[in-house]
C-alpha cells in the first residue's frame, strides 16, 4: 500500500467493492464520500481508487494485493461493525457530517425551501413537515420523517 493521500484534514474518500453496499450506504449517511456500484469489476475499483486517491474497502484479499492503492479489509461481516472499524482505523469520528450525502447516489444534500419541493412530495409529508433537503446528484428529496428518527437512533447505537 502506498501512502499517497493528500496531506490535509479532509476526510478520505472510499470505494467499496460489490459486496459492501450496506457499508457504503452507511458511510454516506455519516457524510463520507463513498463510491459503490454493484457492477464494478476489481480492475475498475483499483483504477478509480488510484485516480481519485480513494481507499478501497473490501473483504477480498485479491483486490488488496495490488501495491498501488490504499485499502482496508473489514474483519466483520456485519455492516454496523464494519462502520465502527472504518471510523476507528481512519480516525473519523470527529469528521462525521450526518445527512450531508445522498445514501442512494453519494451526491451532496442541501436544504431547500419547502415551497420549491412541496408539489413533489406526498400530501402527508408536505402537510406535516417543515424541513426539506434535496440531493444535487439524483434530485431525491429528503425530509425529517419517521425514517429520519430511525436513522438518528441507528447513529446513536453505532457510535456507542
Ligand atoms: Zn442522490
Amino acid at each position: 500500500m502506498s501512502d499517497t493521500l493528500p496531506l490535509s484534514n479532509a476526510a478520505p474518500g472510499f470505494i467499496c467493492d460489490v459486496h459492501l453496499g450496506k457499508l457504503a450506504r452507511r458511510l454516506r449517511l455519516l457524510g463520507f464520500d463513498t463510491i459503490y456500484r454493484n457492477v464494478l469489476e476489481d480492475e475498475e475499483i483499483i483504477r478509480i481508487a488510484r485516480t481519485d486517491q480513494r481507499i478501497i474497502l473490501t473483504r477480498d484479499g485479491e483486490i488488496l494485493s495490488n501495491k498501488t492503492t490504499r485499502g482496508y479489509r473489514p474483519d466483520s461481516i456485519f455492516s454496523d461493525e464494519q462502520v465502527r472499524e472504518v471510523l476507528s482505523v481512519f480516525n473519523l469520528r470527529g469528521q462525521i457530517r450526518l445527512f450531508s450525502l445522498c445514501i442512494k447516489c453519494n451526491g451532496e444534500i442541501i436544504p431547500v425551501d419547502k415551497d420549491s419541493v412541496i408539489v413533489l412530495v406526498s400530501p402527508r409529508s408536505g402537510q406535516f413537515m417543515e424541513h426539506f433537503w434535496r440531493c444535487q446528484g439524483c434530485r431525491k428529496i429528503y425530509w425529517q420523517g419517521s425514517h429520519y428518527e430511525k436513522l438518528r437512533k441507528w447513529f446513536g447505537d453505532v457510535l456507542k
